[in-house]
């Protein structure tokens, strides 16, 4: 520890005065001194090839593979190490030399007479392979079999092009290793097909032309292959409506091998909240959301703006992320949002990696339809994380580890000419809370992220909380302080599942907007303006008014002013918690039933009042409504 803190006294010049209150010093130290470790011309050396085993698994099956290590011209010297680690993310089998019968075991041999190998297994999805007796020479090769014998190597269980084997060289045996530049790969694919999944538009006009977009998905939530079959089309009307049955709707929806998703057009009925159904005689089932007709409501976008792929510690490439966003989870908006330095490559040291997922992101983006944002997540240790979003095709990735972006402050200075935006995330707690002693910067940080799989950093009274809260660093508390946030969700997911992690976590998160604007900028101008609510990850139509302003408004004092919640669940309702920061929550009993209209007249308000509401349905869902801030200023 002082080691670490005297590394932090030096690098940023003067002492920082406090960190998160569970900042992670030792981790910022190790990676800060791993950068500056000098390696031996022979680390890293040599090349891998993958001689014998499947290209392809389906997710959580089991496989065998055979590769062959060449020495480098350097060689490995007597005392140096072969490393091979497979990736850590989720549930591949560790590789071991113990039990054959076990999973994930392996074999190593080599035909260099005179050359003896030690292998042993030094941490998770790590095996290391001691090479003595003499030195590995140029030419000469090690073979390595992972899932030998009865024991095939457990593969992850989420779908992911390209898992990366890694082998990396510590050629002189000083304890400092190299990575071979380019993993070997296998894809791990999706499994059967079991789960439909429906979109519709949450927010529409009676009459109106809307899509219906339909993916496929294999009991973990990974896209699956899509079938050639027909499935049948219901409505199920969640509210009244004046038309019974209503019309617009064809009987069914054909789907086809090969594509990745499908798309009907209807007719929207002329008032009422509808579910569509679908389903085949083959047990293949999905139901859509909410679809609520109206005049008067907003219209909603949906996102998912904070998540990782495999170039940090997610799984499946940012091709498949994208992908997966816009045809399985049929998002408005998404971002990707791996970290800045914390994976197998670092991003803030692999150029290359960057411009993928800049490629991949531009590639994307097709406003009025999908619209994609560039980002990247400032892995701050020491302060907490946030995410960085861009509004154009190009951005730096300015690291949490680098001295000159060390503080929250020194983030947003530099971030500035940029128009990026920032958002704290599992902000009350693990894995790092957010050091709130930075009020949050009122350009760049317009709103927060209360809810993700990491689950919510609202309040200590809050559904599903973030483990390790910490009392005094919940949203409400900086509310309280008068920190001015809107509300969002994101899903932070780490399995390929944008918009949808809730299928494989116990929470996940959504940013609901309130705009039309399907564009960067129409997007950004959202954030901005706090038109936004949270979700745990259900497409809850929440509309919440105070004598007519939306939703994150700054509004005058009033005396009487009438809160108007009109809501309509992906499931019956459970409860409203009204919420008058500094002051205990007022809860209401909803009516079992997927729509209510709650209507208030509130206690005169004062300037620096905080109010919002929170919506619970009956299966766990939850929604959160931006604040409205109360301000003697506006007139
Ligand atoms: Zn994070
Ligand atoms: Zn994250």
């Amino acid at each position: 520890m002082l080691v670490a803190a005297a590394l932090l006294l030096s690098s940023c010049g003067e002492a920082p005065e406090v960190l998160s209150p569970n900042a992670q010093v030792g981790i910022v130290a190790t990676l800060r001194e791993d950068l500056e470790l000098e390696r031996h011309a022979s680390d890293g050396g040599g090349t891998a090839v993958l001689e014998l085993g499947p290209a392809s698994v389906d997710a959580g099956g089991r496989g065998t593979w055979t590769f062959v290590y060449r020495a480098g011209p350097l060689g490995i010297a007597d005392g140096g190490w072969l490393f091979f680690q497979v990736s850590p993310f989720w549930n591949w089998s560790t590789p071991q030399v113990t039990n054959p019968e076990a999973p994930g075991f392996t074999t190593v041999a080599t035909t260099a007479a005179g050359v003896e190998l030690e292998p042993e297994t030094l941490d998770r999805q790590l095996l290391g392979i001691y090479c003595t007796g003499r030195a590995l020479e140029a030419g000469e090769e090690i073979r390595l079999t992972y899932g030998a014998g009865d024991g095939p190597a457990r593969v992850d269980r989420f779908a992911e092009q390209r898992s990366p084997f890694w082998f990396a060289v510590d050629g002189d045996g000083d304890g400092i290793r190299g990575l071979l530049p380019e993993p070997l790969t296998v894809d791990i694919v999706g499994g059967p097909p079991v789960r439909l999944i429906l979109t519709l538009p949450s927010v529409v006009r009676p009459g109106e032309a809307v899509s219906l977009r339909a993916g496929v998905t294999d009991a973990m939530g990974n896209q699956a292959a899509m079938p050639d079959t027909t499935v049948t089309l219901r409505w199920i009307q969640q509210t009244e409506s004046t038309q019974s049955p209503p019309a617009g709707l064809p009987g069914s929806l054909s789907l086809t091998a090969g594509s990745t998703g499908a798309e009907l057009r209807l007719a929207a009925p002329e008032s009422g909240a509808f579910v569509v159904e679908a389903s085949n005689d083959e047990g293949l089932v999905g139901w859509s959301n909410p679809m609520v007709v109206s005049e008067r409501l907003d219209k909603i976008l949906w996102g998912d703006i904070h998540g990782h792929s495999n170039f940090s510690d997610g799984t499946g490439t940012p091709e498949q992320y994208l992908r997966y966003a816009r045809d399985v989870a049929a998002l408005d908006f998404v971002a990707l949002t791996d970290h800045d330095h914390w994976g197998i490559q670092p991003l803030s040291q692999t150029p290359a990696l960057w411009e993928e997922i800049r490629r991949q992101t531009a590639a994307f983006h097709t406003a009025g339809r999908f619209v994609t944002l560039l980002g990247y997540e400032w892995t701050s240790w020491l302060h907490g994380h946030r995410h960085v979003l861009y509004f154009d095709d190009d951005g730096p990735v300015l690291s949490s580890i680098d001295p000159r972006y060390e503080t929250p402050a020194q983030l947003w200075a530099a971030l500035r000419p940029y128009g990026a935006l920032t958002f704290a995330h599992h902000s009350a707690g693990d894995p790092v809370a957010t050091n709130w002693e930075y009020a949050p910067d009122p350009e760049l940080e317009p709103v927060t992220e209360v809810v993700s799989i990491h689950g919510s950093s609202e309040a200590a009274d809050s559904p599903g909380q973030v483990r390790g809260a910490i009392a005094g660093n919940f949203v409400r508390d900086v509310l309280e302080r008068g920190y001015r946030l809107g509300f969002i969700g994101s899903g932070d997911g780490h399995d390929g599942h944008p918009g949808l992690s809730s299928l494989a976590n116990p929470n996940g998160g959504l940013a609901a907007l309130l705009t039309e604007d399907l564009s960067r900028q129409g997007i950004r101008r959202a954030l901005k303006q706090r038109r936004t609510y949270a979700t745990n990850g259900v497409r809850m139509v929440l509309a919440v008014t105070l004598d007519g302003s939306a939703m994150g408004s700054t509004v005058a004092p009033a005396s009487a002013p009438r809160l108007v919640v009109d809501v309509t669940g992906s499931a019956p309702l459970e409860r409203l918690d009204l919420i008058r920061v500094g002051s205990p929550v007022e809860s209401f009993d909803l009516p079992e039933q997927p729509g209510a209209l709650f209507e208030r007249t509130l206690a005169t308000t004062a300037s620096g009042d905080v109010i919002y509401v929170r919506v619970l349905q009956r299966d766990g869902g939850v929604a959160w409504s931006s604040p409205f801030f109360v301000d003697a200023s506006i007139r």
